[in-house]
């Protein structure tokens, strides 16, 4: 079907009724959490574990979480000259997601000029347009080498918990390697989409073979490695279950390494055209200074729906906001028919690619392009037209049963030696979940107590009753779809703040509770179309599975929605309003100790 057979009232018909088939009652609690099902799920198979002593230290600065995030917290503090800092990740080196997600064909889908931070202060220049993910890793090592990071950091060392001693005016972290640190300030880095999700599918504990997670990837089964091919596979039938960004860029691999690849979908993804290229001598050559900061800023405007003369990224973010900036917002009539064009352009890029029109026809999504992040793959698709590689569509249900040898849709067994889940990540848990540690702010109240009614802080950042604590969250904070822009933004904005803080004897800061309300009204009032457009989505994890359900407390769990360029924007604005708006603070007396 093109866009020519449906009108938009149809169409949003069509979207409906798939929509429909997708709901579930149990909304966002269907996921299990990989514990339950593996026992060594958080072993880390990149590095080996070393033994060390506690330490026991004072720093100015403590930084939870060596992600991007972190990184660039400890690099634009180190830039301010506050090097009393200490960078304390579970991981065996900096990297975050780009540490743990080793699966083959792993890729950033943002523009590697925009996404790799501090490429003109390093002195790089990514090797082509989408980095791989080793590329990725080995700048984060390069950043961190750069700001003599690596002797400020704790590897394979757990937080277990922060709490905040009055009386020195001082967070306690204590970890699972029996450290106490001691530090003024904390910087929360703990990262957005970190903690693996497994599908609740029955008998999914029952399976005899292999099975893991996409950000575990067990290579010693698979053999190969993230730029080789899997050599072990050859004669193994292997499951991938789910068909987002992650299954997309593994499953090519997949598919050219197994015997037999069935790939089980829920709901299909769409996929654009990637056009990945190699970076040229003569590019290179023409950059002049500055231009990496223009070209994230430019991408950040056209993805903020605002005007720019120049499209300086042109990929296919830029090209989606381009054609409709709206696209977030309420879907008008107008918006309808450029949304319907694009996914119809999608779609007969299946019917281009595809061979068999079963497969075909199950391939194509049909919902507002929005809903579901869009992936961008050129050999995805054709992977697809390979006589060792099977699409099990489960229209819209999930996949029913795990057997001990076998995947089971619709009553028919599908055998296999290996299960991959490309299922996803935990989005919007609480604190606890995400970050798996509590914290104890002013007289011992746990922030899960004081968050009993939802959360509550100025800009995402700072929370009445946790002075000093500074936290990088999707929670009422900025979101981006360059994650590694708003991350830096942050970063540039706690040094610029701990700066001051530290030349002006500050000693705590706290947000007022009127200005924790003024900001979560300016949330609330930026919500409504975006809460709207999601509502009449396909189930996924940016409406809570199609389930979300406009409580007081969920809401207060919202991003600010209002745009990645606005945000940015307020930050400049409380910057440069001197006094910092909303915060309440205490100075240091000269005679004051620690
Ligand atoms: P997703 O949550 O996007 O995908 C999970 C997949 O598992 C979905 O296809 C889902 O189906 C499927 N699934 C869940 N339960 C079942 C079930 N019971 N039976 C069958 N299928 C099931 O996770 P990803 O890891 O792919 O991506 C997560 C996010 O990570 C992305 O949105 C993106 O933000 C980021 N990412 C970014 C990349 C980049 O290039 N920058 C690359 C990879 C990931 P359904 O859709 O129906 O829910």
């Amino acid at each position: 079907m093109g866009i020519t057979d449906l009108s938009p009232a149809e169409l949003q018909a069509k979207y409906a009724a798939e929509r429909e088939k997708r709901l579930r009652p149990d909304g966002a609690a269907q996921y299990r959490e990989p514990e339950e099902v593996f026992d060594d799920f958080d072993r880390d198979p990149y590095v080996a574990w070393t033994a060390r002593d506690p330490v026991v230290e004072q720093v100015e600065v403590a930084i939870i979480g060596a992600g991007i995030g972190g990184l660039m917290a400890a690099a634009r503090l180190m830039e301010q000259n506050i090097t009393s800092i200490r960078v304390i990740d579970k991981a065996g080196d900096f990297g975050g997601t780009w540490y743990w997600n080793r699966y083959p064909g792993a890729a950033c889908d943002v523009v590697s000029y925009i996404y790799l931070p501090l490429l003109e202060e390093t002195g790089y220049v990514p090797v082509e347009k989408y980095s791989k993910a080793p590329e990725i890793f080995a700048h984060c090592q390069r950043i961190a080498r750069k700001f003599e990071l690596y002797p400020r950091a704790l590897f394979q060392t757990e937080v277990e918990g922060l709490a905040w001693n009055e009386e020195t005016g001082r967070w306690l972290v204590s970890t699972d390697r029996d450290d106490a640190i001691s530090a003024r300030f904390v910087i929360l880095a703990g990262g957005l989409l970190h903690r693996a999700k497994l599908p609740g599918i029955p008998g999914i504990k029952d399976f005899k073979g292999r099975s893991f997670h996409s950000c575990r990837w067990d290579y010693a089964y698979t053999g190969g490695g993230p730029a080789q091919m899997m050599d072990k596979l050859h004669n193994k039938r292997v499951a991938l279950i789910g068909t987002g960004a992650t299954a997309v860029q593994v499953m090519p691999k997949l598919a050219e390494a197994a015997e037999q690849l069935f790939i089980f979908q829920r709901t299909p993804a769409g996929v654009g055209v990637r056009a990945n290229q190699p970076t040229s001598d003569a590019w290179k050559q023409a950059l002049k200074p500055g231009w990496q900061r223009e070209q994230i800023e430019n991408f950040t405007r056209i993805v903020s729906g605002k005007r720019v003369e120049q499209d300086l990224v042109q990929d296919g973010w830029t090209e989606i906001f381009l054609k409709n900036p709206a696209v977030w917002g309420l879907m008008n009539e107008e918006q309808l028919k450029l949304d319907a064009a694009n996914m119809a352009a999608i779609r007969r890029r299946v019917d281009e690619i595809i061979a068999d029109p079963k497969t075909a026809e199950a391939l194509k999504p049909w919902y507002n392009q929005l809903c579901k992040r869009p992936c961008f793959h050129d050999e995805f698709l054709p992977a697809f037209n390979r006589p060792n590689v099977t699409l099990v569509d489960t229209a819209g249900k999930g996949v029913e049963r795990i057997s001990e040898d076998a995947v089971v849709v619709d009553g028919v067994s599908y055998p296999v030696d290996c299960i991959v889940y490309a299922s996803g990540f935990e989005v919007g848990s609480s604190h606890l979940r995400l970050l798996g540690f509590e914290m104890h702010g002013k007289g011992g109240v746990s922030l899960t107590e004081a968050w009993e009614q939802g959360p509550s802080t100025l800009h995402g950042i700072f929370a009445r009753g946790f002075p000093n604590l500074i936290r990088f969250s999707l929670v009422q904070g900025g979101q981006a779809i360059n994650v590694a822009h708003m991350l830096d933004e942050l970063a540039q904005h706690t040094a610029w703040f701990l700066r001051r803080c530290l030349d002006e004897n500050i000693a705590e800061v706290e947000p007022t509770r009127d200005a924790e309300e003024a900001w979560f009204q300016t949330v609330l009032a930026n919500a409504g179309s975006l809460g709207a457009f999601y509502a009449q989505c396909t189930p996924s994890y940016a409406n809570g599975e199609g389930s979300r359900v406009a409580n007081p407390s969920a809401m207060r769990r919202m991003a600010f929605m209002g745009g990645t360029q606005e945000f940015i924007d307020i930050l400049r604005d409380w910057r440069e309003a001197g006094g910092y708006p909303g915060l309440e603070i205490k100075y240091r007396h000269n005679n004051d100790n620690g």
